[in-house]
């Protein structure tokens, strides 16, 4: 019977050893994991995305906080497809600071699979909201027919239950006396043509109505921004998910969900309550504002700073910063410019003409206009 010596033990030993690390090395290097010490057969991945948080920048807006908000979303608490966590998780995700999980009283097609109680959806996604920092505004779709009455929004409600009732004018005093914020959905979803009806201008005369989307989803409708102006509603942009927030092409290009930028005094439930009760809002999406020409003005104004750099030839050399996370386009006499997202752009402008004229062509303040103002030189 052959034995082994000492020494060839120990080169075995050495062998061995070595054999293990590198194999180690090689199959961590070659799944991209981490070797757990307890389970030597389970290799742990980084996780990506829900554990993330990207938060777009933005300075203060004439003093006031910028908060990023998507007030209109479903889950299967309604007809929407996601648990009500997972729009906390995406909201938190994209570095929003609140959204509404604004369910359907009226049509709810899992109801078989969920409950009776319309408060559930925020119930739940409240404990999460809790934890991880993210506003949750407690709302309900009061929901008719599109091409009659339409689709209302009550946010800041404190019991969703008592909306559920036949007559969808009590639905929206019922809303109102809880002290609710209310929008009109979506005014040219599902319809030839977007007018004013019968019913929204009874709602809107009687006070009940405080806002409008111009932006729902992936549609625009330009003519609600003058019944906005007419009818001191504020102007909303809001995404209306029903599955999860759109991940593709739209993210790789830096574009976010449609979003309300309410400029609020404090970056709280209270404070957000007063930015929308005061009007203070700009509805965004694709690139684009839709805003009210005040709040237009003091959003560019806070955002851009155009300083002159000196003379070249008959020309003036200018550097335009853009402080923000929204990019820019704008049209500076005969030139067009285009100023990225926390960017400095450099131009050049005849001398001669006495003032810079500036056009934007991202940022609409009525039905058909774009804004124009001059920004300070420095
Ligand atoms: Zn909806």
């Amino acid at each position: 019977m052959r034995t082994i010596s000492g020494k060839s033990f120990k080169v075995a030993v050495i062998f061995l050893i070595a054999a293990t690390f590198l194999f180690s090395v090689k199959s961590s290097a070659q799944w991209g994991g981490t070797k757990t010490t307890l389970n030597p057969n389970k290799v742990f991945y980084p996780s990506y995305g829900v554990m993330e948080r990207s938060r777009p920048s933005f300075p203060d807006v004439s003093g006031y906080k910028v908060m990023l908000c998507d007030f209109h979303t479903h889950t299967i608490f309604s007809d929407g497809l996601v648990w009500p966590d997972i729009r906390v998780s995406e909201a938190w995700s994209e570095g929003l600071d609140a959204i509404s999980i604004t369910d359907h009283i009226e049509y709810r097609p899992f109801k078989k699979y969920t409950n009776n109680d319309h408060n559930t959806s925020y119930d739940i996604a409240k404990v999460t909201a809790d934890k991880v920092g993210l506003i949750l505004v407690k709302g309900s779709e009061i929901t008719r027919t599109q091409r009659t009455m339409g689709h209302f929004n009550a946010l800041f409600l404190n019991d969703s239950n008592p909306l559920d009732v036949k007559d969808p004018k009590e639905a929206l005093r019922t809303a109102k006396a809880q002290g609710a914020y209310i929008i009109w959905n979506h005014p040219g979803w599902a319809v030839d043509s977007t007018f004013i009806r019968d019913f929204q201008r009874e709602v809107i005369k009687e006070g009940l109505i405080d806002a409008i989307e111009v932006f729902n989803n992936t549609e625009f409708y330009p003519v609600s921004m003058r019944w906005a102006i007419e009818k001191n509603l504020a102007m909303i942009a809001a995404s209306d998910a029903h599955g999860s927030i759109e991940k593709g092409r739209l993210a790789e290009l830096g574009i976010m969900r449609p979003l309300t930028i309410v400029l609020a005094k404090e970056r709280t439930l209270e404070g957000l309550k007063e930015g929308l009760k005061s009007g203070r809002t700009l509805a965004c999406f694709h690139n684009i504002i839709a805003a009210k020409r005040e709040l237009a003005i003091e959003f560019v104004n806070s955002n851009l700073h155009l300083k002159r750099l000196g003379a070249n030839g008959s020309n003036t050399d200018y550097i335009l910063d853009n402080k923000c996370d929204i990019p820019f386009h704008i049209k500076i006499g005969r030139q067009e410019i285009f100023v990225p997202k926390s960017s400095s752009v450099r131009f050049s402008a005849p001398s001669n003409s006495s003032d810079l004229k500036f056009t934007f062509m991202n940022i609409f303040v009525n039905e058909n206009e774009l804004l124009a103002h001059d920004l300070q030189i420095f």
